[in-house]
């Protein structure tokens, strides 16, 4: 996922690196423009929820 350098502010940077740690995901970056370098955690849980919510929305639909 692209994220936005808490630098200097250029946008849609791509992670260097995706590490998955129990049920999070942590993306590392190195901005392109000024070389700073941070981290973004995500929590995974969030979007397998959604991720199954939306599939059961689907089958409720395929049913009707
Ligand atoms: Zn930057």
């Amino acid at each position: 996922m692209k994220d936005t350098c808490p630098s200097c502010l250029a946008r849609d940077i791509a992670p260097t690196e995706s590490r998955t740690r129990g049920d999070r995901i942590v993306d590392g970056y190195r901005c392109p423009r000024c070389r700073h370098a941070w981290a973004t955690v995500r929590d995974l849980t969030a979007y397998s929820e959604l991720h199954a919510r939306r599939a059961h929305n689907r089958q409720r639909k395929a049913a009707a």
